[in-house]
């Protein structure tokens, strides 16, 4: 039977984890964070609970020169569930014409003809995606509001045109939070082997192939060998694991006092994200 480890429980770690036992590999998933049981994750009215929490790893940028030299909170889910744990859930396919854009870049497979079916299976899988819910009196009346102002009302976003003002699509069922641990990992979890509250420090690479991964640093570290080894420790954990394993640009390693396995200039670079206004009242 051949054996994988998939490093982080997230929302694409509880994915990879299950194509990956459904089709016979035996999984060992790696956790930084522990189980979900805080309430505040599965009832989407209390996520803002979660920033800053145990579940959130809690990153603050560099100060931030167009922001007035602000260092902005960077959340990032530290549980099972990942960031999926403590996001949104809103669903947003994304405009086709960046996914076409992407690939004259050069992302092979990333067109949007390619990429149009994937979202169809997915969402006829196990990740329910609705906007049939209530919404309160005000949230209504905001966006009665915003077609009063001129904008047009878009009832599926998802449907082609981005533009317009619309209820959200998220990932919901009954009012609770549905992510892609709840919804594709834990119905599995027997058939895994999990490990929380375990952080992978470093991929393992001997020969010139990825053999495993190590846990922790120091005395406490362990060895925990596979015949792959998938990370999916997202935009900031994944890089952060390559470049503590010695794959990185080599001047920065070396810098850092760490050994080149390889040198690959792209690692840990180019991170882009979107700033985040909210503006809350009290009702
Ligand atoms: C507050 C917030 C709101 C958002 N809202 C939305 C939204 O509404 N809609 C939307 O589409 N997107 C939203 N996003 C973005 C979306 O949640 C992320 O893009 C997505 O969850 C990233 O998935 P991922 O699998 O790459 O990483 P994650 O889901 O973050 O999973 C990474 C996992 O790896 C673990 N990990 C990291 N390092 C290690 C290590 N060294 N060892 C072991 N485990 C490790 C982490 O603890 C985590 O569980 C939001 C994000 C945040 C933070």
């Amino acid at each position: 039977m051949r054996s994988a480890i998939v490093v982080g429980a997230g929302t694409s770690g509880a994915i990879v984890a299950r194509r990956l036992t459904d089709a016979g590999v035996a999984v060992t998933l790696i956790e930084a964070g522990g189980y979900d049981t805080n309430p505040a994750i599965h009832d989407p009215s209390r996520a803002g609970e979660l920033w800053h929490s145990a579940e959130d790893w809690d990153y603050f940028t560099v100060p931030q020169t167009h922001a007035g030299g602000r260092r902005l909170h960077l959340p990032r889910g530290k549980v099972t569930g990942g960031s999926h744990a403590l996001n949104a859930m809103i669903w947003v396919r994304g405009a086709a014409s960046d996914y076409d854009a992407w690939e004259r870049a050069g992302a092979q497979g990333w067109g949007w003809a390619e990429v149009e079916p994937v979202y169809e299976a997915i969402e006829n899988d196990l990740l329910p995606v609705t906007d049939d819910y209530p919404l309160s009196p005000i949230q209504a009346s905001i966006i009665d509001a915003a077609v009063q102002e001129g904008l047009t009302h878009n009832p599926d976003y998802n449907a082609g045109t981005l533009d317009g003002v619309s209820q959200e699509q998220v990932t919901m069922r009954d009012g609770r939070r549905v992510n892609t641990w709840t919804a594709y990992a834990q119905p599995v979890a027997e058939k895994l082997t999990i490990v929380t509250g375990r952080e992978v420090h470093s991929v393992i690479v001997r020969d010139g192939r990825a053999v495993g991964v190590r846990l922790g640093e120091g005395e406490e570290s362990e060895e925990v060998l596979a015949d792959e080894v998938i990370l999916a420790a997202g935009a900031i954990g994944s890089p952060v694991i390559l470049l503590r394993s010695g794959i990185g640009p080599a001047a920065d390693l070396t810098a850092l006092g760490i050994p080149v396995v390889q040198d690959s200039p792209g690692v840990g670079q180019n991170l882009h994200d979107h700033l985040l206004s909210p503006v809350i009242f009290t009702t």
